[in-house]
């Protein structure tokens, strides 16, 4: 291939900008053109695009969000819209694309490979809801971050003998709430995949607080909600003056980790491997530490389990 493009789709999580890089650095190392497509979809199909050059992804890195921008684009849900994106890369001599995102911006890159333009999935998701990789970008730095506010919470929480109810990111899954709470010494943890009792998190609590602890943290995962009523509900039934937070947005932002600007180079770096080969309508992930690539039907079909064993030790480490 001699001209690719990149683009963000979705969420922006921290570390995208190290996977724009190294997509762009691979890429011009490899004699190719490289284009940043600019707003996601929306960018293709408006012909939003700008040329990357080594200097132009220089002092990125260690930024968070995306400087490519991201978007959600409606249109290229449509057959219409993906035509649309196929005829700009065509009229603009692009070859194959990389698409860094989640799901739903997985689904678009295989509707495009399909059209004849071939696109390689990088999971790039604060949530780690992609099931064919053990670690999507922007993960460990949204969970350092949610560390760092939980800790916080939880000074002012043992100061004042208080129960502190946080709610983490993680519409469709728990880890984010998990590890936190691990990290954290959470009393307890929420989420979706597991099944879960306010009497028993009281009950816990109640010994907890004759056993002689003063203040506890309990991590609600975002796809519950309710953290407002879960505290309301634990003051009322413990007299234990009780404080939803919603984290939100925050999560998002920042420098991203070491771990972060490093998985996001390599998956950015073997994304531009495979579509040099002219493979497309792959994601690309890491399985054991190891940098793999799963087609994008089937990686769509995949589950994640849900350490079950993490959460079990989370509850027993903590009362
Ligand atoms: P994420 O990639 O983080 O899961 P979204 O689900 O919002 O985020 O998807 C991002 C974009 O990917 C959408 O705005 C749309 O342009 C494209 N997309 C999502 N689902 C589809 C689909 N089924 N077919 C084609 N494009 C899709």
């Amino acid at each position: 291939m001699k001209k690719i493009g990149v683009l963000t789709s979705g969420g922006d999580a921290p570390g995208m900008n190290a996977a724009v890089r190294a997509v762009a650095r691979t890429g011009i190392s490899k004699g190719m053109e490289v284009v940043g497509i600019l707003r996601g979809y929306n960018g293709l199909i408006n012909g939003d695009i700008k040329t990357l050059d080594a200097r132009s992804v220089s002092g990125i890195i260690q930024n968070g969000g995306t400087c490519i921008y991201t978007a959600r684009c409606l249109e290229f849900r449509e057959k219409a819209g993906v035509l649309k994106a196929k005829e700009m890369c065509i009229k603009n001599g692009i070859e194959g694309i990389v698409v860094i995102g989640g799901d739903g911006s997985f689904r678009g890159a295989a509707d495009l490979s399909a059209e004849g333009i071939p696109c390689i999935g990088v999971p790039g998701t604060i949530d780690n809801d992609i099931s064919m990789t053990e670690y999507t970008i922007g993960y460990d730095t949204a969970m350092n971050t949610a560390m760092e506010l939980i800790d916080k919470l939880n000074d002012t929480a043992s100061s004042h003998d208080r129960c502190s109810v946080v709610e983490v990111m993680g519409r469709r899954a728990g880890y984010i709430a998990l590890n936190t709470g691990i990290a954290c010494g959470a009393i307890a943890v929420i989420t979706t995949e597991m099944p879960y009792s306010i009497d028993d998190i009281i009950a816990k609590i109640s010994t907890a607080r004759a056993g002689g602890k003063n203040h506890f943290i309990i991590v609600v995962s975002e796809g519950i909600g309710n953290s407002e009523a879960i505290a309301r509900e634990i003051q009322d039934k413990t007299g234990i003056e009780s404080r939803a937070t919603i984290l939100g947005h925050v999560q998002r932002g920042g420098r991203p980790t070491l771990r972060d600007r490093v998985e996001a180079s390599k998956l950015g770096y073997y994304a531009v491997e495979l579509l040099e080969q002219g493979i497309g309508n792959r994601v690309v992930g890491l399985k054991d530490g190891h940098v793999i690539d799963v087609d994008i039907q089937e990686a769509l079909s995949m589950k994640k389990a849900f350490p079950v064993e993490d959460y079990k030790m989370a509850d027993i480490l903590t009362f």
